[in-house]
């Protein structure tokens, strides 16, 4: 079985949020306000979570993302991978911003997981902290070499650039991904934030980064599959490491998207920009059979929308944020 829109997009991939709470409260994503998580009995279960899954693998998905909020700060996370590594996902993977993850890696690697990407913003400690409001530079950095020394690596490690922020650091990065062989990614800033900061002139180009780091050390294009939302990049003189473009905001690459969401709290989303969010968790608790919810998720899946307009006159945010979708 598979799962297609009306635009005759398969659905793949599935990123599943375990935890709409986080050990960080980042410039593009969180407010430095407190924020009203969700009462524990809100977010799925880990067994609503489980059933979801296989329902999800039998409608042919096939990549599959645990993300968050920060996934690893929900007790359980590893014994949630171990089962869907048996349920038999070709492809599973994980989001994470690293404060936990020097001390949790081998638990992930022994769970199943074969992929994971980590967020890092800047590699200037102080600059690290204005953007992350935490303090937790060296663990990230004892997470990424974690990782670097186990069968998880190559590490991508992606930084969201922001004008004035950290976009002077972008040769930086570059040279870190050589010295340190990392898959390293740039991601457009996305109307995402909690304070609803966002404006056009805040994004960084994937074009520009292309062009700066270009210039220093030659790329070569990798091929990439269609629904792969990152252009990817070689050095030309054979260093090690790699270089990853995300244009979501100035190359859209919504016609070739793959990809749905399930909130921490059950809605399932099929863009990150979707005005609605349709109820997974009410099904779940209302006594609905598996055929129920596949039947629902596929009258969804056809409805999603052609792209997120982002570039379009009267652009709306949609009302959740980023930690509350699940990037
Ligand atoms: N807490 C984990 C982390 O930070 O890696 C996983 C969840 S986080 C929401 C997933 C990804 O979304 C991270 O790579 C983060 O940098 C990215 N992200 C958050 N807000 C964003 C925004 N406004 N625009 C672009 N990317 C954003
Ligand atoms: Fe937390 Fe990740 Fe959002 Fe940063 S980007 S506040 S680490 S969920």
């Amino acid at each position: 079985m598979t799962l297609h829109d009306s635009f005759g997009r398969q659905i793949t991939d599935l990123r599943m949020s375990v935890t709409d709470r986080c050990n960080f409260r980042c410039v593009y994503c969180r407010s430095a306000d407190p924020e009203n998580y969700r009462d524990h009995d809100e977010i799925l279960s880990w067994l609503e979570l489980d059933r979801l899954a296989k329902i999800f693998l039998g409608l042919g998905i096939r990549k599959i993302r645990v993300t968050g909020g920060e996934p690893l700060v929900r007790e359980g996370v590893e014994e949630f991978i171990s089962r869907l590594h048996a349920l038999g996902f070709p492809d599973l993977s994980m989001t994470t911003n690293g404060h936990l993850l020097a001390e949790r890696c081998d638990r992930l690697l022994a769970a199943g997981l074969r992929r994971i990407n980590i967020s890092l913003d800047s590699l200037d400690p102080a600059k690290f902290e204005r953007i992350t409001r935490t303090q937790s530079f060296s663990k990230v950095m004892h997470g990424i070499d974690a990782v670097q020394n186990s069968r998880l690596a190559p590490a991508k490690v992606n930084a969201v650039l922001v004008r004035g922020l950290n976009d002077d650091e972008v040769e930086a990065f570059a040279q870190f991904a050589r010295i340190r062989g990392v898959i390293m990614r740039f991601i457009e800033f996305m109307p995402l934030d909690a304070d609803r900061h966002w404006s056009r002139e805040l994004v960084v180009p994937a074009a520009e980064v292309y062009e700066r780091i270009h210039a220093r050390w030659p790329l070569v294009q990798i091929p990439h599959e269609r629904s792969e939302t990152a252009r990817k990049y070689r050095f030309a003189d054979g260093a090690p490491g790699e270089i990853g473009l995300i244009a979501s905001v100035t190359q859209p690459f919504c016609g070739f998207c793959s990809r749905i969401r399930v909130t921490a709290d059950g809605k399932l989303r099929t863009c990150l920009f979707s005005k609605e969010d349709h109820d997974l968790r009410f099904l779940l608790r209302d006594g609905a059979s598996d055929n129920d919810l596949v039947t629902y998720i596929r009258s969804v899946v056809n409805e999603k929308e052609e792209g997120h307009r982002i570039n379009e006159p009267g652009f709306v945010p949609p009302s959740r944020t980023m930690v509350f979708i699940g990037g």
